[in-house]
């Protein structure tokens, strides 16, 4: 089966993990941009961030037979220096504008702040603006408040629903975001966010269109391959093939294609570790 992955960290990640991506048949991946493990204290330390992610890591991963894009954005978690913000996205264009760029995010809430909401509202605008795909985060602590705000506030401003994923939902969550015709994302971790159970639960509930689950996998308790276990357990669960495909397939591609530079190459070829490594 062939998956894309929708929603990962891979600059934390291992090249063993890039091989075994690779083998178990995830072929494509997206890398939002993040928060890096403590604030970033200048705005030059977030556009060599953005370049690492759209110049070095796409190349990584190409090595390992894995077409990698990537997403720029200010995070939630570092909205709180309004200066230095302002300056980050007044320099995000370049990156924006990058041939492997192909959204914005992950933009978002993390404790549902007015700094948070203000730097949020900027950028889904300037998203709009450009008429590119965002991934929203909602936050892991106070969830279903920030949902509805972050829905608010999409609603409000009347922005284009089918270019938005609204990610991290859970069973609470979920019917917030439904009322939207954004994609949804579930995320699921080994000891927090989602099991593939409840994903399962959640697909019975709210059914498979335009939900996508990715790893959201990073420096923390995390998998890269819990796409592949999600697609292991729905199956024996009892959901059709045709459900499963839409979760981790067909929902993000129809979603990434919102970006013309959205080109995905299923059939890379691994190169020889000897033609690469000195
Ligand atoms: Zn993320």
């Amino acid at each position: 089966m062939t998956i894309i992955e929708p929603h990962i960290h891979m600059i934390s990640r291992t090249t063993d993990e890039y091989r075994l991506m690779y083998e178990k048949g995830i072929r494509v991946c997206v890398e939002p941009s993040f928060w890096q493990g403590s604030d970033r204290r200048y705005a030059g330390s977030f556009f060599d961030y953005f370049r690492l992610n759209l110049e070095f890591e796409t190349v990584r991963a190409a090595r390992f037979g894995v077409d990698h894009y990537g997403a720029v954005a200010l995070n939630p978690k570092e909205a709180g220096d309004g200066r230095l913000a302002d300056e980050v996205l007044a320099g995000m264009q370049e990156f924006l504008g990058h041939e492997r760029c192909v959204a914005l995010g992950e933009i978002g809430l993390n404790e549902n702040t007015e700094d948070e909401i203000r730097v949020f509202r900027r950028q889904l605008l300037m998203a709009e603006e450009l008429a590119m795909p965002v991934v929203i985060h909602l936050p892991h602590g106070p969830k279903v408040q920030g949902t509805e705000i972050i829905v608010g506030i999409i609603e409000a401003e009347g922005v284009t629903q089918d270019r938005i994923l609204i990610d991290h939902n859970t069973e609470d969550s979920m019917s917030i975001s439904r009322r939207t015709a954004c994609y949804c994302g579930l995320t699921v971790y080994p000891y927090s966010k989602l099991t593939p159970q409840r994903v399962s639960n959640i697909i019975r509930e709210f059914e498979a269109d335009r939900v996508m689950v990715n790893s959201s996998a990073d420096w923390g308790v995390s998998d890269p391959l819990a796409l592949v276990r999600v697609v292991d357990y729905l199956a024996q669960n009892g959901h059709p093939d045709e459900v499963i495909r839409k979760l981790t397939y067909d929902n993000a591609m129809s979603f990434y294609s919102n970006s013309p530079r959205w080109k995905p190459v299923f059939d890379l070829e691994p190169v020889p570790v000897s033609e690469y490594q000195r």
